[in-house]
C-alpha cells in the first residue's frame, strides 16, 4: 500500500522521479535504431518529462524477429501453463509494489488525477494480470463425441508473435487488457503505446522482466502510429494485431492485414453511449451523479463515457439541474492534488478538438447549461470545464460524433420506443445504461440495445469475470473475461482413428 501524500509530496516525488523514454526489445532498454527520439510533455504543466524513442519499421524487424526466436525456442511459449502463471502473479505484484511511481507516472504523462491513478488505473492494471494469471492453468481443452474407435481432441494454441496497439486514455489498463492474456496462452508480444502516453508502458517492460518473463517475450517499442504502429500492423511476421483506438484507426489496420499477411485483427474502438433515463428511475440523485461522472471521469476521455443523456421528457428540466450540480464537483484541478476528481485534458490538439466541438454545438443550436470554457490557463496545463449542452438532436455532430471529452448531450424522449430508436441510431455500439424502476422495461429496453455492455440503474458496471467490446464500429471481439482467449489462441482439432 502506498502512504497518503499531500500535493506538495507528490511534487517533490515527481521532481525527483528518473524517467526512461527508451524502448525494450529483447531484455534490453535500448534507444531507436534512429537514434531518432520526440519530447513527451506533460498536460499538468506543459513540462517536458522525457526523450522518448521514436521507433520505426527497423525496430519492428527487430522486435519481431526476438519475439519469433523466442516463441520458436519454446522458452514461454511451451511452458507448463502454472509455470506462466507463477511468472505473471509475480508481474501484477510487481506492479501493485511500484504503485507509487507508476500513478505519478500515468498522472504526469496523460493528465489524469492522481487519485485515479492509484486508486484506479494500477490496481485495475495488476487485478487484470492477476486474474487472468490465475484462469490460464483452469481452461481446459475438449473432447469430441466420437464414434468409440475415434478420438476427437480440439485444443488450444498461441497464436505467435501479438502486436498490441494501445491508445493514451487508459495506457496501463488498456495494455493489461491485451498483455494478460496474450502471455497467459504462451504468445510473444509487442507493445506500441501511444506517443501521447508511453511511460507506463516503458516501465512495464523492465518490470516483466523482473517477474521474470524471458528476453523476446514482451518488447515495447514506442513511437508514432504511422512509423512504427504501420510497421508492425504491416508486418509479414507479426500474427495477431490486437487495438484499441479510434474507429478510424481500426479501419485502417484492418486494411493492412488485408495487404498483408490477414494476420487476425482484433479492434476495441470509438463509443458513444447512450445513458437512458426514465421518470421511474428508482434514484434519480443517483442517477444524476453517474450521469455527471459518466461524462467527467478520467476528463470524459473514456470510450464508454455516457455522452449522450436520454431523459424522458417528464423529469427533463429538473433532472438536467441535478447533472449541472452533481457536476461541480468535478470542476478541474491540478492532477496532483489528491482531492481533485478532474485533471488535464491529453494534450493540446485534444484540447483544441474539445473545444472546436463546443463551438460547433453553439452553432448547431443546442444550449449550453453548463461549463464551455478552458480554464487554468495560468498552470501552463490544459484543462476544460465539464460541460452540458441540453435541447440536442441526436442528428447533431456533438450526438454522433465521438468527441472524447467532458461534453454531454442531452437529447428528450416520451416513449421506450422512442429511446431504443435513438440509443440505436449510432454507427457506434460499445456500452449503454438504463435507469427505470420496472423490470419489464428494464429488460426490454436492455435486449433491445445494440451495445457490447449495457446497464441497469447504475454506469460503467462489470470487472475482470465480464466480456468488453463493442457491436457495430465500436470494434470486434472481447477484452477481459475467459472470452479473451480466443483473440490469441487458434483453435486446432487432432483427429485420431484407432487401429
Ligand atoms: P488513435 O486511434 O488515434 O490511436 C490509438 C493507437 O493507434 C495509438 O497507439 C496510435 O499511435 C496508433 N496509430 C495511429 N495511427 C496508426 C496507424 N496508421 N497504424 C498503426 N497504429 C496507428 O486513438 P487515441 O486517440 O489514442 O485513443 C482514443 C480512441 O480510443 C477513442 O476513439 C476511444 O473511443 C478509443 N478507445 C476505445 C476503447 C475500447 O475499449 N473500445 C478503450 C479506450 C479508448
Amino acid at each position: 500500500m502506498s502512504t497518503p501524500r499531500t500535493q506538495q509530496q507528490w511534487q517533490q516525488l515527481a521532481a525527483s522521479l528518473t524517467i526512461n523514454g527508451q524502448a525494450y526489445i529483447n531484455g534490453r532498454l535500448q534507444p531507436a535504431i534512429s537514434g531518432e527520439t520526440f519530447t513527451c510533455i506533460s498536460p499538468v504543466d506543459g513540462r517536458g518529462l522525457a526523450e522518448v524513442a521514436s521507433c520505426d519499421l527497423a525496430d519492428a524487424e527487430l522486435a519481431v524477429t526476438a519475439a519469433r526466436q523466442v516463441f520458436e525456442s519454446g522458452k514461454w511459449s511451451q511452458l507448463a501453463p502454472v509455470q506462466r502463471k507463477q511468472v505473471l502473479l509475480r508481474f501484477a505484484e510487481l506492479i501493485l509494489e511500484h504503485r507509487d511511481e507508476l500513478a505519478l507516472l500515468e498522472c504526469l504523462d496523460m493528465g489524469k488525477p492522481i487519485s485515479n491513478a492509484l486508486n484506479g488505473d494500477v490496481p485495475a492494471a495488476a487485478r487484470a494480470i492477476n486474474w487472468t494469471a490465475e484462469a490460464i492453468d483452469k481452461v481446459y481443452g475438449e473432447l469430441a463425441t466420437t464414434p468409440h474407435n475415434q478420438v476427437g481432441m480440439i485444443s488450444r494454441e498461441p497464436i505467435g508473435v501479438v502486436a498490441a496497439i494501445v491508445p493514451w486514455n487508459f495506457p496501463m489498463i488498456m495494455a493489461a487488457w491485451k498483455i494478460a492474456p496474450a502471455l497467459a496462452t504462451g504468445n510473444s508480444v509487442i507493445l506500441k503505446p501511444s506517443e501521447k502516453s508511453p511511460l507506463t508502458a516503458i516501465r512495464f517492460a523492465a518490470l516483466a522482466a523482473e517477474a521474470g518473463i524471458p528476453a523476446g517475450v514482451f518488447n515495447v517499442l514506442p513511437g508514432y502510429g504511422h512509423t512504427v504502429g504501420k510497421a508492425l500492423a504491416l508486418h509479414m511476421d507479426v500474427d495477431c494485431l490486437v487495438f484499441t483506438g479510434s474507429t478510424a484507426v481500426a479501419k485502417q489496420l484492418m486494411i493492412y492485414a488485408g495487404q498483408s499477411n490477414m494476420k487476425r485483427v482484433w479492434l476495441e474502438a470509438g463509443g458513444k453511449s447512450p445513458n437512458i433515463v426514465f421518470s421511474d428511475a428508482p434514484n434519480l440523485a443517483k442517477a444524476a451523479a453517474e450521469a455527471a461522472s459518466a461524462i467527467a471521469y478520467n476528463q470524459g476521455e473514456v470510450c464508454t463515457a455516457g455522452t449522450r443523456l436520454l431523459v424522458e421528457e417528464s423529469i427533463r428540466e429538473r433532472f438536467v439541474g441535478m447533472v449541472g450540480e452533481a457536476l461541480k464537483a468535478w470542476k478541474p484541478g491540478h492532477p496532483l492534488d489528491p482531492a481533485t476528481m478532474s485533471g488535464a485534458i491529453v494534450d493540446q490538439q485534444q484540447l483544441d478538438r474539445i473545444i472546436d466541438y463546443i463551438g460547433i454545438g453553439q452553432s448547431e443550436g443546442a444550449r449550453l447549461v453548463e461549463g464551455g470554457q478552458q480554464v487554468m490557463q495560468e498552470t501552463g496545463g490544459l484543462f476544460v470545464q465539464p460541460t452540458v449542452f441540453d435541447g440536442v438532436s441526436n442528428r447533431m455532430r456533438i450526438a454522433s460524433e465521438e468527441i472524447f471529452g467532458p461534453v454531454l448531450s442531452v437529447i428528450g424522449f416520451t416513449t421506450a420506443e422512442e429511446a431504443i430508436a435513438i440509443a440505436n441510431d449510432s454507427i457506434y455500439g460499445l456500452a449503454a445504461a438504463v435507469w427505470t424502476s420496472d423490470i419489464n422495461t428494464a429488460m426490454k429496453t436492455a435486449k433491445a440495445l445494440r451495445a457490447g455492455s449495457v446497464w441497469i440503474n447504475h454506469y460503467d458496471g462489470g470487472d475482470m469475470t465480464a466480456p468488453f467490446g463493442g457491436f457495430k464500429q465500436s470494434g470486434n471481439g472481447r477484452d477481459k473475461s475467459l472470452h479473451a482467449f480466443d483473440k490469441y489462441t487458434e483453435l486446432k482439432a487432432t483427429w485420431l482413428v484407432l487401429e
